[in-house]
């Protein structure tokens, strides 16, 4: 049985980040998509962990093998209580790449023998970033396309009314 790991702010999720948790789950026995605190953003989220856990279970309750879950620790550490052969990664272009790759290699050195297996990101997701929805969404614009159906409403409710719960 192999589990990987599947970790992201997902401030919220987007239509980019299930794609990646799909063909994961299609790849693997057994895919834990883990909320984190990215060191970098984490006095600029929107949602808090609580919620952003609220909204995976809700878009992926109808894929068997993907548990959702929190974590505010090491990854390398987490993935090792989960017994994960591998992380998995979105890459949606050059600029990702860099980060990703330091990461990586991080995470080998704490965790030997753990790999990082990169997913391509869809030409048509290519530019999506939850950046991005809570910027449109901001200004009133349409993000039907760029976040699951299910979550759609309550992000735009949160989102109008501004800040955190
Ligand atoms: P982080 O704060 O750790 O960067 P994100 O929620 O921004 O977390 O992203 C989590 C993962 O999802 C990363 O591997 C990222 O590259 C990937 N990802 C984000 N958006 C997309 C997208 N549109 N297509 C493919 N992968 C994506």
């Amino acid at each position: 049985m192999k589990t990987v790991i599947c970790p992201g702010s997902f401030d919220p999720v987007t239509q980019g980040h299930m794609d990646i948790i799909r063909r994961s789950a299609a790849l693997f026995d057994r895919v834990i998509v883990v909320v984190m605190t990215n060191y970098h953003k984490k006095n600029s989220y929107a949602f808090s962990a609580e919620e952003r856990v609220h909204f995976l279970e809700r878009c992926t309750a109808s894929i068997p093998n993907v548990e959702v879950d929190a974590y505010d620790g090491l990854l390398a550490e987490y993935a090792r209580q989960k017994g994960a052969v591998a992380v998995v990664k979105g890459l949606r272009a050059v600029s990702d790449f860099e980060y990703e790759f330091q990461q990586a290699l991080t995470n080998q050195k704490l965790n030997q023998g753990l790999e990082t297996v990169f997913v391509t990101a869809t030409a048509e997701n290519m530019f999506l970033s939850s950046s991005v929805v809570k910027q449109v969404c901001e200004l009133g614009g349409d993000i039907g396309n760029f976040v699951p159906e299910e979550i759609r409403d309550d992000i735009i409710q949160r989102i109008k009314r501004g800040g955190q719960s």
